[in-house]
Order: C-alpha cells, then structure tokens, then sequence
C-alpha cells in the first residue's frame, strides 16, 4: 500500500462499517490458530504411569497403604521414582516401575520392602495409566513413555515446524493467488485436519496430519494479519493489527475450557476444531482486497470492492480507482514507496538487511528480539499447565492476561513510543524469568503469578515487535525486515518446546536456590551469570544445551562424556555474547530517534548533518513528497545568495560560506558529475550602479570582479556588472545523491505527510521541521509567505555562462544538461499552474539578454512556491503537552536562496539536535531515550 491507501481510506473510512465486519471476521478465525497452537498442552500430557503386569491384581501396596487396585492407589503416588507392589491372584508378587517390572522370586507375605532375590523384566504387557484427570491422551493412546517417551516430546516442536513452513508457503501463495483465496483455503483446512487429527491411526498419521494442520493455521494467521491491515485505515491500523493477537489469546482460553469439559483426547480435538466451523461457512463472502487486486491489474474488480465498502460505509462518492493508480504510479516513478507498500521497483535480499553497520546492528537486534519473543510466549504459555495448581485455570489465566497487554502496549506505544515501551517490557520479563528460578517450587501461588507477569511484558513486547520492526526499516526492505523477523519468531517456538521439557531433563532452579546457600549459588559460575545480567533468558545457551538433551539422547549422543565441556564453552560463550547482544539491544534501542520532516534540499542536507554530527542517532527523513516532485526540484540551483532582511548578514555569509565550501570541494570530487555540481562562470549585470558596489559574499564566490568594458559590449542595455565564477547545483541530481548518501548513512525515508509534529511525539526523540512552505500549515507559521516563480528548462548546450539581470528577476543559469531561464516572483500566489504569458514573458526577456536562445529546443515549464520569511526560521522550541516534551528543530523558510544557503543551515541545525539530545539526556526526560 502507498501513499494510495491512504487516499483510499481517507474517502471510505478507515474503520467503517465494512472494515469492522471483515476484521470480525478474520480475527474470529485466528481464535483457532491459538486454539490448535495450544491444543497438545491436554492432549498430549503424560499422566502417571507404571508398568503393566501379567494377569488380575488381588491386591496392591503403596508404602504403608493398601488397595484391591491400583486406581486407589494414584492418589497417593507423589514420586516417579517410586514402585508399586502387586500381589496377582496367581501369589506372584511384583514390583511395578515406571520403565520396568520385577518379579520377586519369594513370595510369601506382601511387604513394601523385600531383601531377596528378584528378577526384572521390561514392560511388554504395556502400561497403566492413571485416568483420574484424562481419560486418554495419546501419550496413553500409543503408550509414548519410556523409550518412547522422545516421540511425545517431539509432538509441539513438529507441529511449531509447520507453523514456520507454513507462514513462508502460504504468505508467497497469497502474493501470488490472493489473500481471499488463501484464506479460504486454510480456514477449511484447520478444519478438516482438525478433525482428521483425531482420527488418525497412529503416532505418525497424527503427526503428518497436525504437520499439515500447524502449516494452514500458520499460514491463515499471517495472511489474515495482512488481508485485516490492508482493510483497515492508518487511524485504526495499529489498534486492529494488535488485537489479531487478543483472538489468538482467545483461543487459548478455549483450550483451558474444552480441556476441562473434555477428558478423552479425539473428542476433545473434535471439539476444538468445531470452533472454525462458523467461519469456514461463511469464509466465502469476504472480498478479496483492492491493493492486491490493483497489483494484479485488475482494476473493475478493485472498484467493485472499493464501491461495497463505500455502500457498507454509507460514503456517496468513493474514490476511484483510477485516483489510487495515479498516486501509485508518481510514488513508483519516483522509485519510492508509501509507508506500508510491500513492493518494490528492485529485488532485494536478505543481504541487504546487514548493507552497513547501523542496518546490521538493528537486524540483529530486531532478530533477537523476535527470537526472545516468541521463545518467552510459548515457554510461558506451554508451561504453564504444569506449575502446579489447576493445569486449566492456569491456561487459561495466561490467555486472559494477554488481552490487557495488547490495549496497554497500544496505549503506550502512543504515550511513549514504540521503544520506550519496548524496552522496560523486555527487561522486565528477562528479570522475571530469573525471579521464577528462584521461586521455591511449593510456592505454586508466587510461581503462577510471577509466570503470568512475565507472560504479559513478553506479551507486550513480543505483540509490539511487528508494527515496530515494519517501521525500523526502509520501504523497500521493510517485508523483508518483517519476514525474517518472522522467521526468527518460528525459530523461537520450535526451541520452546524443548524447553519447556526441560523441566523433566534439568533440576528446578527454585530447588537450587532453597537446597543451598545462597552464596554458594551467586558464587557458581553459571548463577553469578544469571544473577549478573537478564540475558539469561535470551541467551542461556547453557538451557537451550540442556533443552536438547533429549534430541541428544535421539540421536545416540554420548551425552555424560560430551555434556559438562559442552555446558562449559557454552557457558563461557554465553557470558560474552549474551552481554555483548544485550548491550546492542539496549544500544540500538537507546539511540536517540530523530524525523526529518521534509524532503526537500534543506531536509535533505539536515539530516545527512545529523547522521554525520551524531552518528548514533537513528535517522528518518518523513515527506508526502520527494524528488522531482519538490520545491527544491525546480530551482536553478545557483549559488547567489538571496538576503534575509531580518537575518544578520554574519550568520547569512556563515551559511554561503560554508554551502560554497561543501559544494566547491564536491565539484573537485569524482563524484561531481552525479551530485549535479559544477563551477560556473558568468555575469551580474545591472541598468544602474547598485547599492550596494560589493555583496557580502563577494569575497567566497571566486574571482570576483567588476566587468571590462569590453565585457559590457554584450549588454548593450546594461551599464554594470560584475563577474565570478559560483557553483551550481542541478537539483535532481543533486537530491537524488543526497538521498543515496543518506540511505548508506542508515538512515530511512518515508512517504508520510505530517498533519502535526506533535502526531511523532510517541515514535520520535526530537522532530526536525524542514517542510519549507509546508509549515506553514503544519506548524500555522503565519510569517511564512509563498513567493511564486515560474521558469523554463530549455536544451541550449551553446550557453555556457550564466547571465543575472542584476534585480534577479531575469536569469539565464547553465546547467550540466539543460538551461535555466527565468523568472518570475508572485508574492503571495498559492497557484502550481504555469502560466502560458509569463512563459513568453520569461522567454523574451532572456532572449533580449542572450539572443541565441531564440534556437533553445524542447521547453520544460516548471513553477514553485518559494518558501519565504523576513528571516530564515533555524530554532529550537519545546513542543509539550500534558507534560510530555518533544524537542523540535526548525529549519526553514529559505525563500529565493534555499540551494545556497543549505549546508550552512543544516550545520546549525543539526548542531542543534545535538543540543537537544544533551538536554534530554541531562533532563528528567533521560527515560525517553
Ligand atoms: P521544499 O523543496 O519545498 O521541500 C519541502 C519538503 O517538505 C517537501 O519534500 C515537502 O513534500 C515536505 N513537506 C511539506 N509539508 C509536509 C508535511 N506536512 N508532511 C510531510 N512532508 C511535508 N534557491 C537558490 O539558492 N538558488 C536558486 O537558483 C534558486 N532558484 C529558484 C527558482 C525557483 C523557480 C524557485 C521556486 C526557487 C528557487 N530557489 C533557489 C529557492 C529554493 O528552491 C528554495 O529555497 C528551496 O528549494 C527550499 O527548500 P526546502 O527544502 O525548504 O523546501
């Protein structure tokens, strides 16, 4: 979506009638992607077991205590590690383990202990169950205990390997064939492999088939979340995208509460996959979305959609499509794409997310983030059954808990941006999951809740990570920032399985922490780590070791010998990268953050300053509009001051000086000809002596001199002049380069339109205006006037210097490809409309100064509004409200001499954004950045 989508819902709504009965829709649907997600948290539960026996009990002794069977006795049983004794109707005594049977060779009286003799025999008559809580899982189903305890294990991490297929088939299918379709697709498929799960044969059907039923809920999920943001208007975009993850949440919720009706593990599946029947019904009724089908050229089609919600929405007239291609076309022309576009003019690769240091830096920690994220989800919500307590209240508290963390992350990411509510949620759940190993284990209240809390600042941060990362990069890599992140996210829940079967695997931290001395635990190598930095939790390589023990008993790993060197390096490794990863998180989220309003040459130039002042700052250059379609690109481009009658002359020749020097040793530089810079020589000619015999910049333009005589012959009407030989700059080209250096400089450009600076207070440090005539509305300047000047770009490759009529009202200004030719001052004219009698008016009047022009070929009119003020506006102010502060730098209302002028004010501009961040971080704001 482009600038487009905005026009787009800007006729129709954003959140209309329509666009409510679609997201409904869509995020009902998701309900069930959590539902599936979870549902192996009851139905794959191992319940206490022992080992089988040959023929009928007469009776059984478990310690002190008797029974006539061994249902009595489950209640009682506390510990794996213990037996129970049987006695058959045969007399034949046996002691019943978890992964064997004995047999004792004596077997006169029933007694718990015995000395003699006995021998031992594996389970081959199966196993008994204790069916008190489940009536069946498919751990019982198909006996996955004991050696084939590793099977169970690995039901979640291969159904969470077909969500991470899944999301990469189905997000390219819906490029290629249509949101609509797919969603139709797997939203039926949930619910027929639903269904098909819980009639499957074995453990390997039941596997393949919830392989296949992760692949579409995977991929219904992120299509849905594409198909519900390309209905929904930027006003409500970041409230709907979020809240997709509250119906996921919902579907937990379900789970807890069909797990605690249902005990029979396939009625319990039916069940759950009956809760997608309602949509799968009527999943055919929605439209497909008019970005994708404008993509696809199938422009009748996108009309037809866009004329439904306008009826739904009660809008008379919608836009058309004709007005959305035409937008989209300008932004594509221009090789630059709206904030939300997922297109882009070039091919672009997973490279391009490390092309310089800063992009790289901020890969890796977006990655780790996502990882984080998504690991901290599923272990909280996966663990969450067996903390003790009721499994099911449990579950479903910790859905419950994700609803209020979606409205507070979007209330705070309003209140205080994207990192600010990022970073204490992070922090805090890191800090609660080492809080949780130190919970002793029978304090199952403080566990629970400790887990539910750390399950809600990871559920803040891991739901505020989409929005923010679509942001944190440029338009033409941004799908692929998100992607990958995505993809990270996957990697995440395939490991957070393990990990939570690390509780059977690795002792309880708790227990460590209440069995030893306190010190003696802060003094082990591995604690005092934990203890000294939270990157415990994202980087505990020495867990995620531990996690895979039992992939390491799979594959026959030596793991005694390997184990303690393999934890040792990992340990090791661990303290530094996870410090060191920590720290770039921290220090990528710590840079201050600071938007270029403007795209101009004088927002252009700030913020290639700011990036070159404060390399750390996180640069974005915000503007409806970019080259060629500014102010800026219709200049001439020469480097003649225009004089601010309200500015001291010092600071103006301050700014030229500096704009000459920058330009000057560009034109000396290889890259002259692409910058659009070069020197020129020409004339100032003047009817009459001038004021002032020598401009304040006379001595920085070069060679600076009265004309000869004989130079005066060519101006017959003209009775003074002055020579020098300036620089000038042709504009596209030169925005263009100043774009490119800005992009290798890290920083990110977007097509947005700012309606208030104060609309970028919650994503943004500091907020630096250079709108040009723009702010006159944007921040209702009323000293800023438009100056209206029409000119013509001819090709007269003859004209080789450039002639100023001294009043600067007629000019004749060689380019690198083309002729300048004006010009025209309106004060006060808003019109962009070029005027065919000034044209003439212009061409005439050049003509009389350079008669040759008369053979000038293929005339261009262009006409701008010269942003200007009695003096040019380059300020700090504070804007506030409700005591929250947001610096912003002005830095417009450069009039007639923008180009020469630029650099100067960008130095001083940028010099105070330096100012700004200073005081933010001396300030009470510190917490802002
Ligand atoms: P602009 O180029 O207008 O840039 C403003 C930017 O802000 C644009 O990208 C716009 O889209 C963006 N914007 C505005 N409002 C918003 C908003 N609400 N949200 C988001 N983005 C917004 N100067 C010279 O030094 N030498 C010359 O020879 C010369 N010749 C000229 C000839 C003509 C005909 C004209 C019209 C001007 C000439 N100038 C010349 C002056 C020079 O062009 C201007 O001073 C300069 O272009 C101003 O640059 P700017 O970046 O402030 O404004």
């Amino acid at each position: 979506m482009a600038l487009s989508s905005e026009r787009l819902f800007d006729s129709l709504g954003h959140f209309g009638r329509f666009q409510a009965c679609v997201y409904f829709a869509s995020v009902f649907q998701a309900m069930s992607c959590g539902i599936h997600y979870l549902a192996s948290v009851f139905m794959a539960v191992t319940p206490n077991f022992v080992c089988g026996f040959p023929g009928n009990v007469s009776s059984v002794l478990f310690h002190n205590s008797s029974a006539s069977s061994i249902e009595d006795i489950w209640t009682l049983w506390t510990s794996t590690e213990n037996y129970i004794v049987v006695q058959l109707e045969n007399g034949e005594i046996w002691e019943l383990d978890q992964c064997s049977r004995s047999k004792r060779e004596v077997s006169l009286d029933l007694a718990y202990e015995y000395k003699g003799n006995k021998s031992v025999f594996p389970c081959s008559d199966g196993f008994l169950y204790d069916d008190t809580k489940w009536k069946s899982t498919v751990v019982t189903q198909w006996d996955l205990v004991c050696d084939r305890e590793w099977l169970a294990k690995l039901i979640q991490p291969t159904f969470m390997l077909g969500v991470l297929i899944g999301a990469v088939i189905f997000g390219d299918i819906a490029d290629r064939l249509g949101r609509q379709r797919v969603i139709w697709f797997t939203s039926a498929g949930q619910f027929v492999f639903g269904i098909a799960v819980a009639f499957t044969f074995d453990y390997y059907s039941f596997v393949v088939v919830r392989f296949l039923l992760a692949m579409v809920s995977s991929g219904y999920l992120v299509v849905a979340f594409v198909y519900v943001t390309e209905f929904v208007g930027i006003k409500a975009r970041t409230w709907a995208s979020m809240h997709v993850h509250a119906f996921f949440a919902m579907g937990i919720m379900v789970v807890a509460l069909v797990g605690f009706l249902v005990r029979t593990w396939w009625v319990y599946q039916i069940f759950l996959s009956i809760a997608t029947l309602p949509f799968v019904l009527c999943c055919w009724m929605l439209p497909e979305t008019p970005f994708w089908l404008l993509s696809e050229e199938r422009y009748e089609d996108a009309q037809k959609v866009i004329d439904t919600m306008a009826r739904w929405n009660k809008v008379s007239t919608p836009c058309k499509v004709s007005e959305l291609c035409s937008v989209q076309q300008d932004d594509l022309s221009s090789g630059r794409i709206g904030d939300d576009d997922t297109s882009s003019t070039k091919k672009h690769n997973i490279l391009d997310l490390f092309c310089n240091w800063q992009i790289a830096r901020r890969t890796i920690t977006v990655w780790l983030i996502w990882f984080t994220g998504s690991l901290g989800y599923y272990v909280f919500s996966l663990s969450s059954v067996s903390l003790g307590g009721n499994e099911y209240l449990n579950l479903f508290l910790i859905g419950a808990v994700e609803l209020p963390c979606y409205i507070i992350a979007c209330v705070a990411m309003d209140k205080l941006g994207r990192r600010n509510t990022l970073i204490p949620f992070l922090i805090l759940s890191a800090l609660i999951c080492v809080l949780i190993m130190f919970i002793p284990q029978d304090f199952n209240i403080l566990i629970i809740l400790a887990n539910m809390a750390g399950k809600f600042s990871i559920g803040v941060a891991f739901g505020l990570i989409y929005l923010y990362t679509a942001e944190l990069y440029p338009t033409i890599v941004r799908s692929l920032a998100v992607g990958s992140g995505s993809m990270m996210c996957r990697v995440g829940s395939v490991v957070a399985p393990f990990c939570v079967y690390l509780r059977s695997v690795w002792i309880f931290m708790p227990l460590v922490g209440v069995n030893q001395d306190l010190g003696n635990v802060l003094g082990g190598d591995d604690d005092k780590m934990c203890i000294k930095n939270v990157t415990c939790f994202a980087f505990h390589l020495q867990e995620k070791i531990d996690y895979f023990l039992p992939l390491y008993k799979l594959t026959g790993a030596v793991v005694p010998q390997t184990h303690s060197v393999v934890t040792k390096i990992a340990a090791d490794t661990e303290e530094w990268v996870g410090t060191y990863l920590f720290c770039l998180c921290i220090l990528e989220m710590a840079s201050p953050k600071v938007a270029v309003v403007g795209a101009g040459v004088i927002g252009l130039s700030t913020a290639l300053c700011i990036t070159e002042t404060c390399p750390s700052c996180s640069v974005a250059v915000l503007s409806d509009q970019f080259s060629p379609n500014t102010t800026s690109d219709v200049a001439a481009g020469m480097l003649i001051p225009h004089t601010y009658p309200d500015t001291p002359i010092h600071r103006q020749k301050q700014w030229f000086k500096e704009t000459f020097t920058y330009l000057f040793a560009i034109s000396n530089s290889a890259e002259a000809s692409e910058a659009g810079i070069h020197l020129v020589f020409g004339w100032q000619v003047f009817k009459s002596t001038p004021k002032e015999a020598l401009p304040f910049w006379s001595d920085i333009v070069l060679g600076f001199r009265a004309m000869s005589e004989a130079e005066l012959l060519k101006f017959p009407q003209h009775q003074f002049g002055q020579a020098f030989t300036t620089l000038k700059c042709d504009c596209p080209p030169y925005l263009l380069w100043l774009e490119k250096r800005l992009k290798a400089a890290g920083a990110q450009m977007y097509t947005r339109k700012v309606a208030d600076l104060w609309e970028l207070h919650s994503e943004y440090d500091i907020v630096v205006n250079c709108a040009g005539m723009g702010a006159h509305q944007l921040v209702g300047d009323k000293q800023l006037f438009p100056v209206r000047g029409q000119v013509l770009k001819v090709h007269a490759p003859w004209v080789k210097q450039f002639i100023r009529d001294g009043d600067g009202l007629t000019y004749i200004y060689p380019g690198i490809h083309r002729v300048t030719l004006g010009g025209t001052r309106e004060k006060g004219s808003w019109s962009l409309s070029p005027d065919a009698g000034t044209t003439k008016d212009i061409f005439d009047r050049c003509c009389s100064l350079e008669p040759s022009l008369q053979g000038a070929q293929g005339m261009e009119v262009k006409v701008g509004l010269r942003p200007s003020r009695q003096c040019v506006r380059v300020q700090r102010e504070v804007l506030s409200q409700g005591g929250v502060e947001l610096p912003v730098v002005h830095n417009y209302g450069h009039g007639a001499g923008g180009f020469s002028v630029h650099r100067g004010t960008a130095i001083e501009a940028a010099q105070l954004v330096e100012e700004c961040i200073s005081a933010l971080q001396g300030s009470s704001s510190r917490a802002k950045l």
